[in-house]
């Protein structure tokens, strides 16, 4: 028995989805079947669309599912069938890593998010011409129906609606955990983040929860900067080729204690690094191209600085994502203000709106 599923196969590198029939595989011991509901649209996706880093193809992207439990392999115990799930990044449970409550450096993390396959190997679908990659992030979600394992699959109340659940499988949980787990900014403190795309809002809205100030928002683009400032930042710096350094300073003479870089972009990290206050960190979470190099002054690590990377929000999406969920059902993270929906036939179009700014966080119905 297989399922029939639709869904958006990426055939060649840099070529926008096709929506194909392909035959998904049933679940296997700790994998769970997902009729997918939405599915938002991450850098992430568009990065593996157009670079090349390995996955094998064709392939079916999609990190940000979120659907309902169809049916569950041996040994699964967290959800049952009609279960409303969230689906996020895959870990084995059992490395060092995971079981010191780190799954999101995994051991297993690449051969179970980017591999293309199951854990035995095989390729989760069939398509008309063979066999059809994904696994991508554990799920696929770009598709109605997904394989995700228990350690991946989030179970979820039914009072929000599937585009709202759908990105804090990824992006609001990357964002909002980089500021809650691994920066940990103290009430009063100065925090800025640099590029304000889902990522970097969402890294905002946490810090407005966590009592930051001044909180700054650097972008390029006027009109994100007007809604950050709408969404709890206190200042916003146009990233039009001023001395970024210079205009942090001009807010924080003493520096800013905190900087979340979504840019991946050199000459803005470097600036931030040196507009940092003593002890400050600036963590980076953007994956960027391929021979991408940044330069530093490594003097500026002197003084207890620190540049660091960090993954998914540092956070164990089982624990993270619930308490996310609360702090929007409170209103206290409004990310449904960033998210534009489409019909998932319409995919081509919400990632050229995503590339071009005009979506921050597309989010893929399927129905
Ligand atoms: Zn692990
Ligand atoms: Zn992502």
């Amino acid at each position: 028995m297989t399922t029939t599923a639709i869904a958006a196969v990426l055939r060649a590198r840099g070529q926008p989805y096709v929506l194909e029939k392909v035959e998904l595989a049933d679940p296997g011991p700790g994998q769970i079947l997902i009729r997918i509901r939405a599915c938002g649209i991450c850098y992430t996706d568009i990065g593996v669309q157009n670079y090349e880093q390995g996955l094998p193809l064709p392939q079916v992207l999609g990190h940000e599912g979120a659907g309902e439990v169809i049916a569950i392999g041996a040994g699964v115990t967290s959800v049952v069938p009609g279960d409303r799930v969230v689906l996020s990044y895959a870990s084995c449970g059992s490395c060092p890593s995971c079981a010191s409550a780190a799954p999101q450096y995994c051991a297993q993390f690449m051969a179970l998010n980017y591999a293309g396959r199951l854990p035995d190997g095989r390729a989760p679908m069939q398509g008309h011409d063979g066999p059809v990659f994904g696994a991508f992030f554990g799920q696929s979600s770009f598709a109605n129906h997904a394989l995700a394992y228990e350690r991946n699959t989030v179970k979820v109340a039914d009072d929000l609606s599937w585009a709202s659940l759908a990105p804090f499988g990824c992006g609001m949980q990357t964002g909002a955990g980089t500021v809650i787990n691994s920066l940990k900014p103290r009430a009063g403190q100065a925090l800025a983040v640099f590029g304000t795309g889902s990522v970097g809002l969402a890294a905002l809205m946490a810090a407005t929860n966590l009592g930051c100030t001044p909180l700054i928002a650097v972008d390029k683009n006027p009109d994100r900067l007007a809604l950050a400032l709408t969404l709890g930042a206190t200042h916003s710096i146009l990233s039009d080729g001023r001395d970024i350094t210079a205009a942090l300073r001009a807010i924080c003479p003493d520096g800013v204690h905190h900087i979340v870089d979504t840019s991946g972009v050199g000459p803005l990290i470097r600036a931030g690094i040196e507009a940092l206050a003593s002890r400050g960190q600036l963590a980076m979470l953007a994956v960027t191209p391929p021979g991408t190099e940044i330069t530093i002054n490594p003097n500026m690590l002197l003084g207890g600085r620190a540049l660091r990377g960090a993954v998914e929000g540092d956070a164990d999406p089982r624990q993270f994502i619930p308490f996310l969920i609360d702090l929007h059902r409170t209103g206290r993270f409004p990310h449904d203000r960033l998210i534009t929906p489409y019909p998932f036939a319409a995919i081509n179009d919400a990632v050229a709106d995503m590339r071009a700014g005009r979506a921050i966080k597309p989010v893929l119905i399927m129905d």
